[in-house]
C-alpha cells in the first residue's frame, strides 16, 4: 500500500520519519508488501528549494513524486530498508539525479540485477518472468 499524505501529522501513530525523509516504507515480515508513504508537504519543501523558477514547480514535484513512490515500493518489494550504491534504491537523491539529469536513460532509476533476482524470489514469479 502506498500513502500520499500531506504531512508526516497524517500517519498512523508510532511510525518514526527522520527529519530528512521525503517518504518511507514499512516492511512486511511475512511476504512482499509492506506500507510505503510520501509526505506531500516536504516533497513540495524539497521542490522548491531546488528551483526558484516557479513555472518549473509543478514538473519538478511531479517527477519528484514518481521517482520516490518508485524508490519506496521498491523496498516493499525487496522487504529491505537497504540501499545501493547507485540505481532506484540508493540512500539519497540529489537534485541532478531527479530533474536535472536525462537519468532514465543511464539506469540511474533501475534496480540492479541482484535487486531484480530479490523481488523475484519474493514475488514467487512465474515462468518468463524477465527477472535479472
Ligand atoms: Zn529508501
Amino acid at each position: 500500500m502506498l500513502w500520499v499524505v500531506d504531512s508526516e501529522k497524517r500517519l498512523p501513530p508510532g511510525i518514526i520519519v527522520s527529519a530528512s525523509s521525503l517518504g518511507g516504507t514499512l516492511v512486511q515480515d511475512d511476504g512482499p508488501g509492506g506500507l510505503a508513504y510520501l509526505l506531500v508537504d516536504r516533497v513540495i519543501q524539497w521542490a522548491a528549494r531546488q528551483h526558484t523558477r516557479s513555472a518549473e514547480l509543478p514538473d519538478v514535484f511531479w517527477c519528484l513524486m514518481g521517482r520516490l513512490a518508485a524508490h519506496e515500493v521498491g523496498h516493499a518489494l525487496l522487504r529491505s530498508a537497504a540501499h545501493s550504491r547507485r540505481g532506484l534504491m540508493r540512500p539519497a537523491f540529489s537534485a541532478r539525479d531527479l530533474w536535472l539529469s536525462p537519468a532514465v536513460d543511464n539506469g540511474a532509476y533501475g534496480l540492479s540485477v541482484e535487486e531484480r533476482a530479490a523481488v523475484s524470489r519474493q514475488l514467487a514469479a512465474p515462468a518468463g518472468w524477465p527477472a535479472a
